[in-house]
């Protein structure tokens, strides 16, 4: 697994849960999330395509889930999937990513061991 970005060998979250957003974030509207990749899903929200039915799956994802994946538009992605972090890798716990994982049978992230004081250094 790389041990800089969990995320490019698993992809659970773009094929397990429903990505929605605000419209707004479109670029029909002024933001950068492509119209023909989301759809809508309430009078104000849109969902990214594919994640709005079962089995679901994200057009925007490549590869296989848990082996080595990518997202094709990285830098047009929503609010929403920006902000949803892997578990860990900013120091905070992400249920839903362990919850996410799961459903693909991978163990949730853990935390990075913390260095042990040698007892001569212990405050
Ligand atoms: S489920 Fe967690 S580790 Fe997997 S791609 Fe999503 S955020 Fe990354
Ligand atoms: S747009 Fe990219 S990051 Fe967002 S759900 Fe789809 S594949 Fe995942």
């Amino acid at each position: 697994m790389s041990q800089d970005n969990p995320c490019l060998n698993c992809g659970a979250c773009c094929a397990h849960f429903r990505v929605s957003f605000y419209f707004g974030e479109c670029q029909s509207s002024g933001g950068v999330v492509p119209d023909d990749q989301v759809v809508q899903v309430s009078p104000h929200r849109v969902a990214m395509r594919g994640t709005e039915v079962r089995p679901v799956r994200c057009v925007g994802l490549l590869g296989e889930v848990g082996c080595g994946v990518r997202c094709t538009m990285y830098e047009q992605r929503s609010s929403t999937c920006r902000e949803f972090e892997a578990s860990w890798v900013n120091g905070q716990h992400n249920p839903n990513c362990d919850a996410a994982r799961a459903a693909y049978g991978l163990p949730p992230l853990t935390p990075p061991l913390q260095p042990t004081l040698s007892p001569g250094r212990a405050a």
